[in-house]
């Protein structure tokens, strides 16, 4: 039998909790402690401060906004969702995406801590009349890994690629890779028991219609101030009314060099292969990443269905558009490799410069 547990059940019920309307089909309803503005938070009344670091430009400058608010940086942490997992998958993402925000996090000097799901997004993907694999969660204390429900929850299967779409139960993969995986972190680890802690994410509105109407701060989903645990738990999105301009300041005030995405020319940095991925982004990877396209193709068969909703298959869909220019050879040499070699701060003999993507609105979509 197959089973829509998590798209009927789990994401849902997400979507509720978040105060989000995911579907479009009710405003949210205002509860205590939600704000639709909220540019400042008293950040010394928070035991820990969790920024979501994709090692995009908003997640950075969230971190940057931390520090210009001058953040007690011993209570600040990362946390980053990697979306291949560690099985060995490299379907979706940029390969140096780990290593970059190793480093990155070195650089500050904090702490960061990642997490998964078992497989990632391939190993999700694939999923046929079973269950979804554990999460992992790397912890101060060391690697917590958590199986899933296999009591309430009945086999399932997807086999095929999530669909645009702004609602989470279509677009599985920003749920079950990210928003899930960050859940179970904060819900399983007593270190957050008693505590105030501020969860930070960098979504802008004006990314999307529906970004527009998030609230700036209000109770997380994993919030249980009066519960028993009396884990209080804000959702904070501190650049939700920068524009871009402000952001690639802040980013130039710091003296962070771009990511390497929008360096060769993305809008956003996103998975390398995000099903919000436009043709020129498609044209670009079959231009100057040979073979990178061929898996998706595969699945497309296998599947009968396309990552694009408009039916068109990947191969032709990339040759429907001009690929970018690439002048950036250094960042073009760093796309590929895994291990990130680029240095995190300009200097004078690595200048900050703006990147060819930013302003641009290539690729554009929800992550
Ligand atoms: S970046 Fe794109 S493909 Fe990756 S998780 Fe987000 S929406 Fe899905």
């Amino acid at each position: 039998m197959i089973d829509r547990f998590d798209d009927a059940v789990v994401l849902p019920t997400l979507g509720t909790q978040l105060g989000l309307d995911l579907n479009h089909e009710s405003e949210s309803v205002a509860r205590p402690g939600q704000y639709f503005s909220a540019s400042q938070v008293d950040l010394d009344t928070y035991d820990q401060i969790i920024v979501c670091m994709s090692g995009g430009k908003d997640s950075i400058a969230c971190l940057l906004h931390l520090l210009d608010l001058g953040v007690d940086r011993s209570r600040v942490e990362l946390w980053h969702h990697e979306v291949d997992g560690r099985e060995g998958s490299s379907l979706m993402d940029w390969p140096f995406m780990t290593s970059y925000n190793r480093q990155l996090a070195a650089a500050f000097e904090l702490p960061i801590y990642f997490s998964w799901l078992d497989g990632g997004f391939e190993g999700e993907m694939l999923k046929e009349n079973s269950y979804s694999r554990a999460h992992h969660i790397e912890t101060p204390e060391g690697l917590l890994t958590l199986a899933r429900d296999t009591v309430r929850a009945l086999p399932a299967t997807r086999r095929k690629f999530p669909q645009v779409s702004a609602s989470l139960q279509t677009r599985w993969c920003s749920s079950a890779l990210k928003i899930d995986v960050g859940r179970r972190a904060l819900n399983n680890q007593t270190r957050f028991n008693n505590k105030k802690v501020l969860f930070i994410t960098g979504e802008r509105r004006q990314e999307s219609a529906n970004r527009a109407r998030y609230n700036q701060l209000e109770p997380h989903f994993c919030d249980r101030r009066n519960g028993m645990k009396a884990r209080h738990v804000d959702a904070w999105r501190p650049v939700l009314d920068w524009d871009e301009e402000r952001v690639w300041d802040a980013l130039k005030r710091h003296q962070v060099l771009a990511p390497v995405p929008y360096r060769l020319g993305w809008g956003r940095s996103s998975c390398m292969k995000c099903i919000f991925n436009d043709r020129r982004i498609w044209a670009t990877l079959r231009e100057h990443f040979p073979g990178s396209l061929e898996a998706i193709a595969d699945y497309e068969q296998q599947f009968e269905c396309t990552i694009s909703r408009d039916r068109i298959p990947i191969m032709d869909l990339s040759r429907q558009a001009k690929p970018f220019e690439i002048r950036d050879v250094k960042a073009l040499a760093q796309a590929l490799d895994s291990q990130y070699k680029l240095p995190i701060y300009a200097s004078s003999d690595y200048p900050w410069e703006t990147p060819a993507g930013a302003f641009t609105k290539t690729g554009c979509g929800p992550s």
